[in-house]
């Protein structure tokens, strides 16, 4: 066998390997760590579990390295000196009827406390995050940028909901080595709707029911469910035409990769200039590191525009999830509407 044989197999084992954890399994309740943004999706993901894809072989290879990420920073925490407690019994939210409404595990506990007759569990979650999202993310509405992250904090707060514990944190590991540890309070606002949310839920798979559409159809369009089984009305509306113009189509894309480096470009310049606004006056000249840093004072001229009406746009990728963000309204207008 050549090398090139030799990684051709390595890499069609490593495939098949995955290919064949490619599965979907049934649940019964909505669970902690997969409340979306659509009550209907998490509707459809019980009582259709069967419709719903498995993973792609690249996400369940994510997967696993986040797995991964998570056994490390146990192993860590317990050289650092901590008690660390995994538990994988789930805990379970229960409505006023007494059914089951939602389900979850948190990754582990750490115990603290003055007093070891007494000690205190503080439950965490490890996730691992592509660098550049990582270092996005610093504080719990952070992650309600994202439409993907937006789950995490429903996630954490169901845990310390369902755990009866006020407190407990975010380990966040960007898979180069570094961590954020998060605080994470318990925000009865944020576990009010997302239980509104499971009961929901629940209240419709009960009475054979579905709940409304979700109305941003750049969500339906990242959605397992769309066309498959569920065909929101406004994809059937004059408005909707597919467009066959590949260089456009490039430059689309080329736009949304440039995305989070001017995400983070807006974010850094914004911090720099209001601490220089704080620190310098008009005429001052800095040098720091590499650069003059000069201050300079000018006037900003009055004017008036004439109404008029214009067209705006919002262009989003339709294939990864974790670069849409989406306001934290909307979510609370579809769980509105369900009532
Ligand atoms: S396609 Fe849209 S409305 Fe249908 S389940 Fe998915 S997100 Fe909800």
């Amino acid at each position: 066998m050549t090398v090139e044989e030799l990684c051709e197999s390595i890499q069609a084992k490593r495939r098949a390997f995955y290919e064949a954890r490619k599965n979907t399994t049934p649940k019964n309740q909505p669970t902690a760590s997969d409340l979306g943004d659509c009550v209907r999706e998490t509707v459809l993901a019980i009582t259709n579990w069967r419709d719903r894809p498995g993973f792609d072989v690249e996400l369940l290879q994510r997967f696993q390295r986040g797995n991964e990420v998570e056994n490390i920073a146990v192993r860590e925490l317990m050289e650092l000196g901590y008690t660390v407690r995994i538990d994988r019994s789930p805990f379970e939210l229960k409505d006023k009827k007494g059914r089951v409404v939602l389900r979850g595990h948190a990754d582990g506990f750490i115990r603290t406390g003055e007093n070891p007759q007494h000690p205190v569990d503080v439950p965490f979650e490890c996730k691992s995050l592509n660098p550049n999202v990582y270092k996005q993310i610093d504080c719990q509405e952070d992650f309600d940028k994202y439409v993907f992250f937006r789950k995490y904090p429903r996630q954490l707060q169901a845990y310390l909901l369902g755990h009866n514990l006020e407190e407990g944190f975010w380990l966040l590991d960007d898979c180069l080595g570094h961590w954020k540890l998060i605080p994470c309070h318990l925000d009865y606002e944020r576990a009010e709707k997302l239980l509104r949310h499971a009961e929901q839920a629940v209240e419709h798979i009960a009475g054979g029911t579905l709940p409304p559409y979700h109305y941003d159809p750049s969500y339906c369009l990242k959605c397992w469910a769309f066309k498959r089984i569920c065909t929101p009305p406004f994809f059937s509306g004059e408005g909707m035409k597919i467009i066959n113009d590949p260089e456009f189509a490039d430059k689309i894309t080329r736009r949304a990769e440039l995305d989070a480096a001017a995400t983070e470009y807006e974010k850094l310049d914004k911090e720099i200039k209001e601490t220089l606004r704080e620190a310098m006056k008009p005429e001052d000249n800095w040098i720091i590191g590499d650069f003059l840093i000069s201050a300079t004072q000018s006037k900003r001229k009055a004017f008036s525009v004439s109404a008029s009406e214009s067209l705006k746009f919002k262009i989003e990728r339709l294939s990864e999830e974790d670069q849409i963000k989406k306001s934290s309204e909307d979510y609370e207008a579809s769980l509105a509407k369900d009532v």
